[in-house]
């Protein structure tokens, strides 16, 4: 089978290599039909590296993957061969504190596709145990179903600060994961506002049934605080950049949630005293914990379209045009790969 390895920065190679087999009982082998790139992997193709994650040895990238069951491992019983389905990225130990508590995101020792040295999905097939792949719907495609994998960053990101109805939000930096994590407040029943600097992405956004979105080509960061028409209780920092991460602390009340969970600089200035006097909550989100079963049957019972998420489609042998795509094209949403 084909496999896209990341041999250094800039530098992607297509290998014939081994089909892979499965050796647990619990295990399916799966043929990859779509992967979406993600930041992450345009991240390690551009620098070789995500903070301490460096790719020492050839690797191969992407995590947003869908396909359809080509084999199961002889105790499967959720699944069947020609199943479609999307498939969670990362496999925890199943026996730290974490992962009884059924915080899994947080395992330390958890396996997580396109991670050095964990290889990832651009590729025509592989084993995954079964227990972390979900039977889609007909009516979804593969294509779609790989954005099950950034709406589960929305909907932990909802959970994680037990969002209710009614509630005021501001999803800043509306990509793939702002976008979605705004449809997952709104079906959370929160009245969302927006902020983004691409017309493309506002255009886009529109259709989603935001409350109003605030265009930062137009408005000055620091004026938002002012024009807001009232302060919200929570803000998703969905941007990863500095100067609305600043920002996020005048958008909120007294007692309001921040949720940051756009990466994009490690270091920034927040107000301290104005966070301990608004007595505000502040977390990170890692990922997402016992999302995807939830993400499939809310797309499924909302009859929510995700096809206009994407952009661009491409085959394995132009991963390198499909790395490259969306920095040269920062209007569009998502690109998908077809192994
Ligand atoms: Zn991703
Ligand atoms: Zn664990």
């Amino acid at each position: 089978m084909k496999g896209a390895f990341l041999i250094k920065p800039y530098n992607i190679e297509i290998r014939e290599i081994e089909k892979p087999e499965i050796k647990n009982k619990e295990d399916v082998l799966i043929r990859i039909k779509s992967v979406g790139v993600c930041g992450s992997d345009i991240h390690y193709y551009k620098e070789g590296r995500i903070g301490d994650f460096i790719v020492k040895e050839p690797l191969i990238l992407g995590h947003e993957s869908a396909g359809i069951v080509e084999k199961v491992g002889k105790e499967v019983k959720n699944l069947k061969e020609g199943d479609k389905v999307a498939i969670e990225p990362g496999i925890p130990c199943r026996k730290c504190d974490y992962c009884k508590e059924g915080r899994y995101n947080l395992c330390p020792d958890v396996i997580f596709f396109a991670t050095p040295p964990i290889h990832g999905t651009f590729c025509e097939y592989i084993v995954h145990p079964s227990d972390f792949v979900y039977r889609i719907p007909e009516n979804l495609s593969l294509d779609e179903a790989t954005l099950i994998e950034p709406f589960s960053v929305g909907i932990h990101a909802c959970n994680l600060i037990n969002l209710k109805p009614g509630e005021k939000v501001i999803v800043s930096g509306l990509g793939p994961v702002g976008l979605l994590t705004s449809l997952s407040a709104k079906i959370y029943g929160a009245i969302v506002y927006g902020i983004e600097k691409s017309e493309k992405r506002i255009e886009f956004a529109k259709g989603f049934g935001l409350e109003d979105i605030f265009d930062t080509k137009k408005i000055e960061t620091k004026e938002i605080k002012n024009i807001l028409p009232e302060k919200v209780d929570v803000v998703f920092e969905c941007s990863g950049y500095s100067g609305l991460i600043e920002e996020t602390i005048y958008w909120v009340k007294r007692g309001g949630k921040i949720v940051f969970i756009g990466l994009g600089t490690d270091f920034v200035n927040l107000n301290i005293s104005k966070i301990i006097n608004d007595e505000l909550k502040i977390s990170g989100i890692f990922r997402y914990v016992n999302t995807y079963k939830k993400a499939i049957e809310i797309i499924n019972k909302n009859k929510i379209n995700l096809k206009p998420l994407i952009s661009k489609n491409f085959p394995l042998t132009d991963i390198k045009e499909a790395l490259e795509y969306p920095n040269k094209n920062p209007d569009c949403i998502k690109v998908i790969v077809n192994p």
